[in-house]
């Protein structure tokens, strides 16, 4: 909100009431469209210090949410300024319109290919690579072609000090662009990973356990807490645009760093590919989605598919810290024999507290165990009287989530005590 808001407070300090209300709503809708759509490259930069206090899940569908609001902002700017006087609207001949105004254009028209590309990736088949690539490259363009505007049309910006801020503004926006695509880089290719070993799972899933490459000498070691994640990427190289977030399924005190990654497109096939010895680069750990943060007197696991691997890291730690506090594990697959991480469960029977529920969509005929969705009756049959006090994780596809969420509150589990983290966030 904050940041939102400074360019108005800019302006304020040389307001010229002679232009009018309507052409001043105007262009301080244009500053704050500014000041959100620059703030974006803050949000998706991959800042850990940023996003742990919320979760990166969260952080991710604010910058899409406040995004609206800076659509609404750019939009309602021009919209505004050709109802307030007709002097303006000759600014709707692009062509032949002077730069200030084709940068504006520029940057609108931008922007609306970023909202459409973005909110119907999948029903124009984007993939997500090439719609990462070229939500990046938009984002560049929307915010120059803008900050030029304003510079061009010079309201609000004639005094050297209010130039001065809004210079410094837009190097913090580059500097934020030249750290994610090259000091981050630089700094993970110095300190590459390489694959230790690699296994099947079944349910269509591989771990990938990795060592410390030293190719530079100097080990700077990897502590991480159960439930956190890290962008991966395999390859030659660090300098890509497209990391893939995976969450580490290993124990937080085991030397070792495992992750167990599913295959549903593109880059998760390709992990199938990789050989003892080959390259990976870690950017991480990230995330909230942490026991520490939210300790408790038991806990309970709720997921779905991959959306088990936190909580295989969770309970692996739990084991090796002698943690005898009551655990109930719920997790949803489609069929028996494609359970992810069933075998890392297996290896912590008898070393915890814990109750597992297997929940199968579509099982086979000797299926004994519960069958379709974790509903409320399912989780009210196996979780205790005391279940209120109880923290409870969640972890799956957006949609499984959000309906998990409401069925816990249907039973009456406080909101507070209630923590996710979506795998499928964009
Ligand atoms: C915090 C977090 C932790 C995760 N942990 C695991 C894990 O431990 N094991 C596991 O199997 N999966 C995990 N995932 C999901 C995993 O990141 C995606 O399945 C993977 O990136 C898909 O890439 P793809 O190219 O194979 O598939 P695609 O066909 O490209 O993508 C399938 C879907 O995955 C999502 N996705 C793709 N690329 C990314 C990306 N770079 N960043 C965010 N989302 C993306 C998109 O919603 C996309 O529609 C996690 C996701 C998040 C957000």
């Amino acid at each position: 909100m904050l940041i939102g808001v400074v360019p108005l407070a800019l302006c304020s300090t040389q307001l010229m009431p002679g232009r009018g209300f309507v052409v001043n709503l105007s262009i301080a809708l244009g500053f704050v469209a500014l000041s959100v759509l620059g703030l974006q490259f803050a949000l998706a930069a991959r800042l850990s210090r940023a996003t742990a206090p919320f979760g990166i899940d969260a952080v991710l569908r604010y910058h899409r949410q406040i995004s609206f609001l800076a659509v609404a902002a750019a939009f309602g700017h021009p919209v505004l300024l050709f109802l307030a006087e007709d002097r303006y609207r000759v600014l709707l001949d692009v062509v032949h319109a002077p730069l200030r105004a084709q940068l504006a254009w520029a940057s609108v028209g931008a922007l609306v290919v970023l909202m459409v590309t973005s909110i119907w990736r999948r029903a124009l088949r984007l993939g997500y690579a090439v719609w990462h690539v070229l939500h990046s490259a938009l984002g560049v363009l929307i915010v120059l072609a803008a900050l030029g505007h304003a510079f061009l049309v010079n309201y609000y910006f004639s005094e050297t000090w209010v130039r001065l801020a809004w210079a410094l503004y837009a190097a913090a926006f580059l500097w934020l662009a030249v750290w994610v695509r090259l000091v981050k880089p630089i700094r993970l290719w110095r300190r590459p990973w390489r694959v230790a070993e690699l296994w099947p799972e079944p349910g269509g899933s591989v771990t990938v356990g990795l060592e410390r490459a030293h190719r530079h000498g100097g080990d700077h070691g990897f502590s991480f807490q159960a439930g956190q994640f890290a962008w991966i990427l395999t390859g030659r190289t660090p300098f890509t645009l497209t990391y893939h977030p995976f969450s580490m399924s290993s124990s937080a005190v085991s030397s070792r760093v495992e992750f167990t990654i599913k295959r549903v497109g593109q880059f998760t096939s390709s992990i199938r590919e990789l050989k003892v010895g080959d390259t990976v680069y870690v950017d991480g750990p990230h995330g909230s989605f942490t026991l520490e943060r939210h300790p408790g007197l038991g806990y309970v696991f709720l997921g779905a598919g991959a959306g088990v691997t936190p909580f295989l890291s969770m309970l692996a730690t739990m084991a090796d810290q002698g943690d005898q506090r009551p655990c109930w594990l719920f997790l949803g697959n489609s069929h028996e024999g494609q359970i992810t991480g069933i075998r890392q469960l297996g290896r912590l029977q008898g070393r915890l507290n814990l109750t597992v529920v297997h929940v199968i969509s579509r099982p086979g005929e000797a299926w004994t165990g519960e069958r379709g969705r974790i509903t409320a009756d399912l989780l009210d049959r196996h979780l205790p009287e005391h279940r209120r006090s109880l923290q409870y994780f969640l972890c799956a596809r957006e949609e499984v989530v959000t309906s998990v969420e409401q069925t816990l509150l249907g039973l009456d589990v406080p909101a507070e005590r209630i923590h996710s983290e979506r795998f499928g966030m964009v």
